[in-house]
């Protein structure tokens, strides 16, 4: 089924309270947009995915327009009356491949261009794609750009916080075109720093720094930088590796990899068998 057929579940309304853009004028336009819901069936935590569902009508006549976003950050306010959730949302745009015209997404940009007080219609909550290993001493390796950072925050919360006194080693890889891309990394509103101090824990920030340099390279830098490493970890066989952003997040990754691993092919069988013993998950979107 794809995304523009698929059934709308139950959905309820939730307010715009806040929308800020996080990224500077000249790069691609992220936002972080807070949503509050006051629908008490409606509970949602950090890493899980809400449906946003856009107003009609849409071109092709296609009935709903809804697409998935992950929830940054939750709060459940005071009394448990309502919940605030943010998300981290890119414009997106793409060209048309016959007219060469460009076009914005549908959902992103309703997304980015709405107003703080105005109501929108949300389905969900949808479960993360990760899961996290019931091993406390199994290592992670976490591989995003952009957006992608939204899942693994809501996942390194869960396992210093939640869970407690994870052993495995964590590894970050992040690529984002500019310092100041990382702003939601290190900002007030960061809690991955707090992890630092973590001795398991290490983050790598790729940064592209040059104007044509994107995000994927930068992240292919960092992870060739500690592929030795990273290639170690993945033989072992209580290695879990995560990916999550833009789909072209995975050829930077198999760039980077394929180096180490000696070849291509060498580095296909890697994932493969990653793939094959559960121990390669990804959310990847365009
Ligand atoms: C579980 C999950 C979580 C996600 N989390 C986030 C998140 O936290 N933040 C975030 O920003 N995104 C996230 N996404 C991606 C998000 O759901 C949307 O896919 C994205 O925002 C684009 O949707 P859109 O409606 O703006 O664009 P659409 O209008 O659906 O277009 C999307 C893309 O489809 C292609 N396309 C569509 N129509 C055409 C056409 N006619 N011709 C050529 N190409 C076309 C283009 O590549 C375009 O960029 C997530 C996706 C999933 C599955």
């Amino acid at each position: 089924m794809s995304n523009n057929e698929v059934e709308l579940g139950a959905s309820c309304e939730a307010v715009i309270t806040e929308s800020k853009r996080i990224t500077p004028e000249k790069r691609d336009e992220v936002r972080e947009i807070v949503l509050r819901i006051s629908e008490p069936s409606f509970r949602f935590v950090e890493g899980q995915s809400i449906g946003v569902v856009v107003p009609g009508p849409h071109p092709f006549g296609n009935k709903h327009h809804m697409r998935r976003y992950t929830i940054a950050h939750a709060n459940v306010s005071g009394r448990g009356e309502s919940v605030d959730v943010s998300l981290l949302v890119r414009r997106c745009f793409y060209i048309d491949e016959v007219s060469g015209e460009r076009y914005p997404g549908i959902a992103s940009n309703f997304l980015c261009d709405a107003q703080p007080g105005q109501a929108i219609n949300i389905t969900g909550p949808y479960r993360s794609p990760f899961k996290v290993p019931a091993d406390i001493n199994s290592n992670l390796v976490m591989i995003g750009t952009g957006t992608g950072i939204a899942p693994f925050r809501a996942f390194i919360q869960h396992i210093y916080e939640q869970k407690g006194g994870w052993q495995g080693q964590v590894r970050l890889f992040y690529g984002a075109k500019s310092g100041m891309d990382l702003l939601y990394m290190n900002d007030q509103n960061d809690d991955l720093t707090n992890y630092y101090d973590e001795a398991t824990f290490k983050a790598f920030n790729g940064i592209a720094g040059k104007p044509l340099v994107g995000e994927e390279k930068a992240l292919q830098d960092s992870i060739t930088e500690n592929a030795k490493e990273v290639w170690g970890m993945m033989q072992e066989p209580n290695t879990y590796v995560f990916m999550a952003g833009l789909t072209k997040t995975s050829a930077a990754t198999d760039k980077a990899m394929s180096e180490v691993a000696g070849s291509e092919e060498a580095w296909k069988a890697a994932k493969e068998k990653l793939v094959e013993q559960g121990r390669w998950s990804e959310l990847l979107y365009s």
